[in-house]
């Protein structure tokens, strides 16, 4: 297939462009570069451009004709939502908004989008399952739950048909190092250890001890960047096949605390992590763990890379590579 990817410069975007063209597929980047990197658009052709500019992307879709489009551009940190809520429904919902109907536009039809765990807000009970009550608790699920709502209406109204992958949290980097986690600035749980390890920053804070978890810090179902990019392969290759639309959780199933973090990065760097104890961060859920059972028996997913140690080697080698 001809795959349109947006966000395909960013760190989930650019493993997917990886996995696709290594599985034969054929994959256009459109980015804007503000939150990725032009070095990690590595594969297929790129197209720079916003998401809110709808005559281009348009433009971009009658051009390359492609078979079906995978959208990650968006914002995606959790703290920033909650002090910039108006970016996120600007660039998540609007971006939403001009990527339906350009590709209405351009009869294009099969749309698989980043999901997340943040639209079910803090469920009184885990594993998650897909039809668990919705409720965010903060700007950015919320950006994202009004994303799927869009889907499903313009789906009853016009026929798209779409997938949307609720990932719990990315992690890990490429197993062969050709791409990896690159934010800027910086907030993310693994990079931020090994920042600390690193002596890049004087100490990983660590948010929060008081949760109602076995060591009171927030637990997290940390999964592959390269298992999602197989889950997106997947997920494309069954809306083409015919395959309902729909959301499906993308995580192991398996919860790791903070404290459990530490320890798995300090054993994969081989330092200690220097960390403080700071104050819960706003937004932050107590723990998030997912079902993944719908995307195993629907989709035929499985997990391959998300052992909590080897997510941390291939994490450590990528920062130590590029970061350092
Ligand atoms: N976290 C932390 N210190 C940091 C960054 C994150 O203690 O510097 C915690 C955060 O509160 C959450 C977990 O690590 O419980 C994962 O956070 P991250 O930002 O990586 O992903 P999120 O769960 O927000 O998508």
């Amino acid at each position: 297939m001809k795959i349109l990817v947006t966000g395909g410069a960013g760190y989930i975007g650019s493993q997917v462009c990886k996995h696709l063209t290594a599985h034969g597929h054929d994959v256009i980047v459109y980015d804007n570069l503000s939150t990725g990197f032009r070095e990690l658009a590595r594969w297929g052709v790129f197209e720079y451009g916003d998401m809110l500019d709808e005559p281009r992307l348009r433009d971009c879709l009658r051009r390359h004709a492609p078979d079906g489009v995978i959208h990650f551009a968006a914002l995606s940190q959790v703290g920033e939502s909650v002090r910039n809520p108006g970016a996120y429904y600007r660039n998540n919902v609007g971006g939403a908004i001009s990527l339906l109907s350009a590709m209405r536009a351009e009869s294009v039809n099969l749309l698989v989008v980043s999901g997340t765990a943040a639209v079910y807000g803090q469920p009184d009970r885990m594993p998650i399952t897909e039809d668990f009550p919705q409720s965010p608790l903060n700007p950015y699920g919320a950006s994202k739950l009004f994303m799927e709502r869009m889907l499903r209406d313009q789906a009853a109204a016009h026929g798209l048909n779409w997938v949307s992958l609720r990932y719990f949290n990315a992690a890990g980097s490429d197993p062969e190092g050709e791409t990896g986690e690159l934010h800027d600035p910086e907030t993310h749980l693994i990079p931020r250890m090994f920042m600390a390890a690193a002596g890049q920053i004087p100490e990983l804070e660590l948010f929060g001890n008081d949760y109602p978890t076995p060591d009171g810090t927030c637990i997290r179902d940390y999964i592959h960047v390269e298992d999602l990019a197989s889950a997106h392969r997947l997920a494309l290759e069954y809306l083409a096949a015919g395959g309902e639309s729909g959301a499906f959780n993308l995580g192991t199933g398996r919860g790791t605390s903070v404290k459990e973090a530490l320890d798995a990065a300090a054993r994969a760097c081989g330092r200690q992590v220097p960390f403080r104890l700071a104050p819960r961060r706003p937004g932050d859920p107590a723990e998030l763990v997912a079902d993944p059972s719908k995307a195993r028996a629907v989709l035929g997913w499985t997990p391959v890379h998300s052992d909590l140690d080897e997510i941390m080697r291939t994490a450590w080698a990528w920062f130590s590579r590029h970061r350092v």
